[in-house]
């Protein structure tokens, strides 16, 4: 079945400025902004531009331009943020939620930076 994407969902908002948001950095195709609940002393999102609902959706159906654009934005927030562990860094984790497992709560795709504490272990124990 092909993704179906919601419009309503609260980052479409926050693309179409309806919604306020703190943003981090922007390009042409990505916006990068800081989550309103922080897990994190760094807690930033980062999302595509366009309508793509989880990361696979987003790996098929996005042009390279736009996968290039979110890849470098990625890191460059997490070496702008001090957590790239090749220069001194202490480290970050990236966490892309997609679909009902997951609990991803936001049908546009994003991808989680998280870093400035130690994160414990990647999942706790089912
Ligand atoms: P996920 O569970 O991966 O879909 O995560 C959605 C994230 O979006 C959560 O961490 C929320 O705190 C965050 N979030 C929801 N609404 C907003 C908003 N208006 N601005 C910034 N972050 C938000």
């Amino acid at each position: 079945m092909p993704y179906v994407y919601d419009d309503q969902n609260v980052f479409a908002r926050i693309l179409r400025g309806e919604i306020p948001n703190d943003t981090v950095m922007e390009t042409t195709y990505t916006l990068a902004f800081n989550d309103i609940a922080p897990q994190a002393p760094v807690h930033v999102l980062v999302i595509p531009k366009g309508p793509y609902v989880c990361f696979d959706h987003f790996a098929q159906d996005a042009s390279a331009a736009e996968i290039a654009d979110f890849t470098r934005v990625l890191g460059e927030i997490c070496r702008a943020k001090g957590l790239q562990p090749g220069e001194g860094g202490a480290g970050y984790r990236l966490i892309a939620n997609s679909g009902r497992d997951a609990i991803q709560e936001v049908p546009h795709m994003h991808v989680h930076i998280l870093g400035g504490r130690d994160l414990g272990r990647m999942l706790a124990p089912a």
